[in-house]
């Protein structure tokens, strides 16, 4: 056990601090309200659904069929509404002059910015008018290929002005993975920067994007923000500069009424587990959705200033830097650079620069942080901060602790959201006057979302409280996709064939006594070691715990006599160095920390980690590599640093 286990009770749970008297809910408004979500969702939702303003209100509210074959979700079907007006035109009336979107820039000597709801409220109608002049009309495809700035914002809002599509895609992709988008969803038009400074180096947006533009239709437009000034070639009649013909037009661009079904956005999954999905978000439900997911979880309250560190790329960025928080007329900060440059203290200074009262982060920057040492956040005033959040993988107990002490201080509780791109906004989490949590459990189901826990094999759904299986949801909630852009085939066959009835999220899970859900990892990366299952999140967070570790990650590899074998990859702290002390060391240390029947069969040290751009561990990767069968890795177009692969097949242990 570490040095921090004393701030977690008896039982393992860490008490609602003081600070949430006021909370929008506590603990029997949660239970009450959670009761008449699942009991009754059309009273619900039908009275969430006013947290929006309507161009024409909805009679019907909940139209769902999880049936495999016919497979068909609908929310407020019959209501008009146009997502920008909601975001931005609404607040117009009593927060004109406050802060939307506060934009730190990557270099810290650089001047940021204060956007307000009426700055907002004209760019984005401003490129509202472009989208039009460029053809643009209702149900087109545009991709957006932009660095975090707040131009990003003002793209993804346009679109939703004019009832196009959005589709964003990272600025950290190549040219490939960009052309591959633009050509699945079938955009029009492409709009992106001329370079995009992060972490002190520049990325060639605009030459990405040519290069991409060879392998698409040369109907395909180009609009260029000018971020940084940097010179960019230029092909006449195909590319616009998108700064000077906001200049040329009218800066009030009438709202477009849009159906609640009607697409409000694609986006492209991860890739951790295999091609790219393109996951369809509708207009209506989903803004509901992230609308009240922002003000629940992170306790939202007028005057806050919200941060979630994440991409605009990532489907937390949509809901939780854009759509959320700009429904619910916050001021929400857009960070351009990266949590380590100019050093690994960057974030804490924006912090405390801006007076941040939520922070969100995921558990990849909070071990990378972790790994520099505490001094880099001790040195911040961080009192500021109400509550701190963590998104994107199971957070290690060791990285929770760091987290509690070092940024929260012991006084914010921790949200551990858990959710998919696929489900729009947060699924498993605390709230936090209402939640005791529990270091590594994403704990309750927020309202409407009724989890099952399923007999991984047969499918039965378990009945006892406390039990351990694969996480579906039994029930549609107004967040959920509604198909894979131009493929309802592949939507059906990922999320509703292998258990019938069911939305199948992919995640195993455990349900502890107290009825709280951790997350064990992947299905596809259970391991079955002589007829154990056994998760391997649960491994790598042992041996994360060895204070010689930065970071680890387990995939099992066939073998001969016990069916499984587990295989750990691991990247040691900066001060330490590889030995066959330390890897028999590390071996105990796991026996004693979980059992002997989670000892790693190989350990390999790893300088680094194959990750997405979201900064998941791709295991499919690590699982190949292990089993020696490295010649054929699938689609690593969504992987951030290709080197990292060559030195783990070249330095791999199982050679058998
Ligand atoms: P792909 O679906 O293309 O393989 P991906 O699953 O990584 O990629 P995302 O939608 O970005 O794409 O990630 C969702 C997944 O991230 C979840 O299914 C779960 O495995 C993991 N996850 C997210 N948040 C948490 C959390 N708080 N705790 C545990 N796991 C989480
Ligand atoms: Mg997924």
């Amino acid at each position: 056990m570490t040095k921090h286990e004393q701030v977690v009770a008896d039982n393992g749970m860490c008490p609602i601090p003081p600070g949430f008297e006021n909370a929008h809910a506590d603990t029997p408004k949660y239970l009450e309200m959670y009761r008449e979500s699942i009991e009754n969702p059309d009273a619900f939702w039908g009275r969430e659904g006013l947290r929006l303003d309507w161009i024409k209100p909805y009679s019907i509210v909940k139209n769902t069929d999880f049936t495999f074959g016919k497979v068909s979700i609908k929310w407020f079907e019959d209501g008009v509404l146009n997502a920008s007006v909601n975001c931005i035109d609404r607040h117009l009336k009593d927060r004109a002059l406050q802060t939307a979107i506060i934009f730190e820039p990557d270099d810290p000597h650089e001047s940021s910015r204060h956007i307000t709801y009426r700055e907002l409220s004209e760019k984005v109608n401003r490129m509202a008018n472009v989208l039009l002049s460029q053809g643009v009309m209702r149900g087109d495809r545009v991709v957006i290929y932009l660095p975090m700035i707040p131009e990003a914002a003002y793209a993804m809002l346009a679109c939703a002005r004019v009832g196009a599509i959005h589709s964003v895609v990272f600025a950290g992709f190549s040219p490939d993975a960009l052309a591959n988008r633009i050509n699945d969803c079938g955009a029009k038009l492409v709009i992106t920067a001329d370079t995009a400074p992060r972490g002190g180096k520049r990325t060639p947006l605009k030459a990405n994007t040519d290069a991409a533009l060879l392998h698409c239709s040369d109907k395909v437009r180009c609009l260029v923000v000018r971020r940084t000034g940097d010179q960019i070639s230029w092909t006449e009649g195909r590319d616009v500069d998108i700064s000077y013909m906001m200049e040329q037009v009218s800066p009030e661009c009438p709202p477009r009424p849009m159906g609640a079904e009607d697409p409000l956005f694609i986006l492209y999954t991860s890739g951790s587990t295999g091609k790219p999905k393109g996951v369809v978000h509708s207009t209506g439900g989903y803004l509901v959705y992230v609308s009240m997911t922002h003000e629940y979880t992170f306790d939202y309250h007028e005057g806050d200033v919200f941060w979630c560190s994440a991409d605009v790329g990532w489907v937390t960025g949509h809901s939780y830097i854009v759509y959320g928080p700009l429904a619910n007329g916050a001021t929400t900060l857009m960070f351009e650079g990266v949590p380590t440059w100019p050093d690994p203290g960057r974030f804490w200074a924006i912090c405390e620069k801006h007076g941040v009262t939520q922070f969100h982060t995921a558990p990849t920057a909070i071990r990378a942080l972790m790994a520099q040492g505490a001094e880099w956040v001790d040195k911040y005033d961080l009192s500021s901060l109400k509550l701190i959040g963590t998104v994107g993988e199971p957070i290690n107990p060791e990285a929770w602790h760091w987290y509690n002490e070092h940024v929260g201080k012991g006084r914010c509780p921790i949200v551990d959201t858990y959710w998919q791109t696929e489900t729009g906004g947060n699924m498993l989490t605390p709230l936090p006057g209402a939640t005791p949590t529990k270091p590594g459990s994403a704990t309750n189901p927020f309202f409407g979302v009724k989890p099952v826990v399923l007999e991984p094999q047969t499918g039965v759904r378990i009945g006892e409280v406390e039990c351990e299986g694969v996480l579906a949801i039994s029930d549609s909630w107004p967040g959920q996709m509604r198909t894979v852009w131009g493929d309802h085939e592949r939507f059906q066959e990922t999320y509703f064939s292998q258990y019938r009835g069911y939305y199948f999220t992919g995640d195993g899970c455990r349900r502890d006594s107290d009825g709280y859900y951790w997350i064990t990892g992947r299905v596809d990366d259970v391991l079955n070691v002589s007829g154990h299952r056994m998760g391997t999140a649960e491994i790598e967070s042992a041996l994360v715990a060895h204070p010689a570790v930065a970071e680890a990650a387990v995939v099992g590899y066939p073998h001969d006599l016990k069916g499984q074998g587990i295989y750990a990859y691991v990247t040691l702290m900066n001060d330490q160095t590889p030995s066959d002390e330390l890897r028999s060391e590390l071996e105990k240390w796991v026996r004693t920390e979980i059992g002997p029947i989670a000892k790693p069969d190989l350990i390999q040290w790893a300088p680094g980690l194959p990750k997405t751009r979201s900064g998941k561990i791709m295991r499919r990767i690590l699982r190949k590599i292990a089993e020696n069968d490295y010649g054929a890795l699938g689609d690593i177009s969504t992987l951030s640093d290709p080197g990292v692969v060559q030195d783990l097949i070249d330095n791999r242990m199982n050679r058998g």
